[in-house]
Parts: C-alpha cells; structure tokens; sequence
C-alpha cells in the first residue's frame, strides 16, 4: 500500500508517474493535479527564493537603520511570497512523508500567518 503523493491517501490501488522522480497517485485527477504542481514549481520556485532574498535583505536593513519597519516589511514580503507560490519542496524526499496538499497548505497557512502579524506590528508603529 503506498501514500497518494497529491492527497496523502492510502490506496490500494495505485499509479506510478513519472515527473523527474517517479511517485504514487490514487487517481486521474491526482496525476493531473501532482504533474501540474512539478510544473507550476519549476516554472516559480525561483520567483520564491527571490522574494525570500528580499525579505532577507529587508530584515538586514532593519538590523543596520534600527527601523522595525523594514522587518515588518519583511514578513509582509515572505508571507504573501508563500501564499502566490507555495513550492517550497527543496527534494522530493519531502513528498514521500508529506502530500503535496500538505505542503500547499502548510504554506499559504504561515504565508496567512506571517501577513496578519506583520499588520498588527506595523499598526503598533503607530500607536
Ligand atoms: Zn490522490
């Protein structure tokens, strides 16, 4: 019995598919959606390890001017670069103990997260 690598589902029947490594889907609709997934994270992975990068720079400004504002700015960058791309999976190693709807939501959760606390320390600024 293997693991869906889009759902997570345990499923007796399964499918190999082959998209760089190969992995295991339950259904049609999985491979569909996992083939579009490897797409759409090679097509914008770099777009995420680029805002990641200005996030970074900005936290590093922060360090340097002693203005908060920029590492709020910071979390604001990094949290909305999670929720437009969501491809964090460095290795596909990852989608042997996590699906791949996992990971997507996992992401966009601390994208959600890192967003509505920025806000509350940006609004405290000014307070
Ligand atoms: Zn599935």
């Amino acid at each position: 019995m293997t693991k869906c690598t889009f759902c997570g589902k345990n499923n007796k029947e399964s499918h190999e598919i082959l998209v760089g490594s190969s992995f295991y889907v339950c259904c049609e609709s999985c491979k569909q959606n996992t083939e579009e997934y490897f797409e759409m994270d090679k097509k914008h992975k770099i777009k995420l390890y680029i805002f990641v990068f200005i996030a970074s720079v900005s936290i590093i400004v922060s360090v340097f001017t002693s203005r908060m504002v920029f590492a709020y700015a910071a979390q604001l960058i990094f949290g909305g670069a999670l929720i437009i791309f969501p491809y964090p999976v460095i290795n596909s190693a990852t989608l042997t103990t996590h699906s791949i709807k996992t990971v997507k939501l996992f992401c966009r959760l601390l994208g959600v997260f890192f967003i509505i606390w920025s806000i509350i320390l940006l609004f405290s600024i000014n307070i």
